[in-house]
């Protein structure tokens, strides 16, 4: 293992940031100018470097593509008011990406090649981070089995990379969704817990037969008796009913999101009512028949909070009221937001400066 090291950084000789356009950045179609890129090689890991974003060279008998020993993470850097660049909450995504790591049968990734290759990559790539409201650099960690070996078994040699892209505010319209009873996203003992590849694979043709029914996305509930919340397509999903913020507690088969805990420390904070518990299909349709359900969204770094408009359930649709000004969901997505880009007070820690 590498005890202390200098990130080998190649600069590129031909910068595409004149290509990046503030008023139309379509989510992970332009990346920036560079990429970390770290190897896993004879039981460690080798010189990080960073290079001029490209493709990179595989076996056809690689093994994550045979086997799927991949995961990923995703964070976001966000311009300060100040005009400097900072992190939100790195480092919990970096114990997540080790969670996932351990879950799959692959090498951890140390913190500092983690957190200094994250940094110096954003620092390089600086002008790349928009400052329009609600932008961000999204930043995509990832790794994955490089062994060409198509025997089944953990690998013998990882790629480990960061590649970031420039990506608007995410202003969705309120999502229609339905409780899903047939498929399954995760089942206790699996990985849902962990960002592998696959669980997000799996996820696509119900995710697709939802869209063909009207609906964006699915309500994901238990692998056994089909009743209990899990998440909201690839985010966690919270509801206030009767006043109180009620979300799945975490297990196995559920994300550990950090929008979600950042969610529920800033409630804590107010002095606002959480419960982490189980959450039935049936508890959550019949607040809403009873008017007791006032707000449903999903939490997760992508959108930040994604309010729901309509809940399927068993060839029903269930219309919500729409969200006041002084909703929870409205009040704490501003208060992140305030908190990511140094226009508040950071109680917790959270940003981290390139
Ligand atoms: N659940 C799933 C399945 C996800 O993929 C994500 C996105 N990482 C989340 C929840 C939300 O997690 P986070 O707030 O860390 O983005």
């Amino acid at each position: 293992m590498l005890d202390t090291f200098a990130i080998d950084i190649q600069p590129t000789a031909t910068s595409r940031l004149a290509e990046l356009d503030p008023a139309n950045m379509e989510f992970g179609k332009l990346f920036a100018d560079h990429m970390l890129t770290v190897e896993f090689t004879d039981g460690e890991w080798q010189q990080p470097r960073i290079v001029p974003y490209g493709p990179l060279t595989i076996s056809p008998a690689n093994s994550a593509l045979h086997y799927g020993q991949a995961i990923f993470e995703g964070a976001k850097a966000y311009r300060q008011a100040d005009g400097s660049v900072a992190l939100f909450r790195p480092l919990d995504n970096w114990r997540r990406l080790n969670a996932s790591a351990e879950r799959m049968a692959m090498p951890t990734v140390p913190e500092d090649i983690f957190l200094q290759g994250l940094r110096e990559l954003v620092k390089l790539d600086a002008g790349w981070v928009p400052d329009t409201a609600g932008s961000s650099l999204y930043l995509r960690p990832f790794m994955f089995a490089t062994d060409g070996f198509l025997g089944v078994r953990p690998s013998e040699k990882y790629h480990f990379g960061i590649i970031t892209c420039p990506v608007a505010a995410f202003f969705t319209k309120p999502v229609r969704v339905r409780f899903e009873q047939k498929y399954v996203r995760a089942a206790p003992g699996g990985a849902g817990y962990a960002k592998n590849a696959g669980n997000y694979g799996a996820a696509m043709l119900p995710s697709k037969l939802a869209q063909q029914e009207g609906y964006h996305q699915l309500l994901w509930t238990d692998a056994s008796e089909h009743q209990y919340v899990e998440e909201s397509g690839a985010m966690n999903v919270m509801f206030v009913i009767d006043g109180v913020i009620i979300t799945p507690a975490l297990s196995t088969s559920i994300l550990d999101g950090i929008t979600r805990r950042s969610v529920l420390e800033l409630a804590r904070d107010w002095g606002l009512p959480v419960e982490e518990r189980r959450v039935s299909s049936r508890e959550v349709v019949a607040a809403i028949q009873e008017g007791r359900l006032t707000e449903a969204f999903g939490v997760g770094t992508a959108a930040t909070i994604a309010p729901i408009a309509t809940i399927g359930y068993e060839g029903h649709n269930y219309d919500l009221p729409a969200l006041l000004d002084d909703a929870f969901a409205r009040r704490v997505g501003a208060a992140l937001e305030a908190i990511r880009t140094g226009h508040a007070a950071d109680p917790h820690g959270w940003m981290v400066a390139v």
